[in-house]
């Protein structure tokens, strides 16, 4: 476990922590990466300057049930509740809930009655959740601030939740993570070589995963808000119907894979509403 980190000559330098089972350690490196998740002790450490910040608007809940088979994701919206639920591993399902925070004093007192009050809105999946059984305890927080974090320094960089965290209504944050932990690698790589100095390919870094995150991370906040959502024009959804490809696509928005730009710009919307062939 790391404890702090080690200057030297105003740059990290390394870490200091402890073994689980005991005994202080003390590690050198020319870099240190904090993959150290949304409260990154390594941010704290080199105080690392955070941007864009959105207050927490929800609260989210979650555990596993056994003998509650999904197929898929299923998404539940009523009122002021958002319910998801998927298959796991182990033929595990798990369900989640997310609220307006302002319910959190309220919901963190009767947890079971809460979600059971939520999910007893969608009526099949209540019968659902009522033959299976829960197998774990139910996790849940309500500290759900959206931010970036300036992602390096002398001697530090930052990845993943640690560098930029957003609240999970999406289910973005594992795949932004692993495409912020390749774009790091790609400005190490240059900086390492020689090929670029450190603040041109860290800069770069920093750039890229703002303009990579920022469409979805400002969508994610206004869904967050559980108030109004980006218009959706008029028939799209009508629009879609049959047209697999475009819906391919519309699904990708929320698993982050297609570029919600490119998905709302105005000739794919035209080409959905006047039902044209896509372009190859
Ligand atoms: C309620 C909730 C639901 C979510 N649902 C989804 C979802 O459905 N889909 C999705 O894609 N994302 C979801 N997310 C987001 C997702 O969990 C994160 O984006 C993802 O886990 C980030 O990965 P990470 O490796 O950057 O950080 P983390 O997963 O937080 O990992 C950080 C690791 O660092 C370790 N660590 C921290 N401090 C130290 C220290 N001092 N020394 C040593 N080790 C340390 C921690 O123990 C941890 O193992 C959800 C988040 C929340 C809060």
């Amino acid at each position: 476990v790391v404890d702090w980190l080690l200057e030297e000559g105003g740059r990290v330098a390394g870490v200091r922590g402890h073994r689980v089972g005991g005994g202080v350690v003390e590690l050198r490196a020319p870099i240190v990466i904090g993959a150290d998740g949304q409260h990154s002790l390594v941010a704290r450490a080199v105080r690392a300057p955070t941007y864009g910040v959105h207050p927490s608007q929800t609260l989210m809940y979650y555990s596993y049930w056994a003998g509650v088979p999904a197929d898929g994701l299923e998404n539940y919206r009523r009122q002021d509740s958002l319910v998801f639920v998927f298959p796991t591993n182990d033929d595990l399902t798990l369900l989640a809930v997310e609220q307006p925070r302002s319910h959190f004093p309220a919901f963190r007192t009767d947890i079971e009655g809460s979600l059971l009050r939520a999910i007893g809105r969608s009526p099949r999946l209540a019968d659902r959740l009522a033959a299976g059984r829960r197998v774990e305890r139910f996790k849940g927080t309500a500290d759900l601030a959206s931010f970036f974090r300036k992602p390096y320094g002398p001697g530090w960089a930052l990845v993943g939740d640690a560098g930029y965290f957003k609240d999970p209504i999406l289910g973005q944050g594992i795949s932004d993570s692993f495409r912020d932990a390749d774009l790091l690698v790609g400005a190490l790589d240059l900086t390492l070589t020689g090929a670029a100095p450190w603040e041109e390919a860290l800069g770069g870094y920093e750039r890229e995963r703002n303009a990579a995150a920022l469409p979805a991370y400002e969508l994610n906040y206004r869904l967050s808000t559980f108030g109004v959502v980006p218009a959706t024009p008029p028939g799209l959804f009508t629009a879609l119907q049959g047209a697999e490809e475009q819906i391919d696509r519309y699904f990708s928005l929320s698993a982050g894979t297609y570029p919600i730009h490119e998905f709302f710009a105005e000739a794919n919307l035209a080409r959905i509403l006047g039902a044209q062939p896509l372009a190859a």
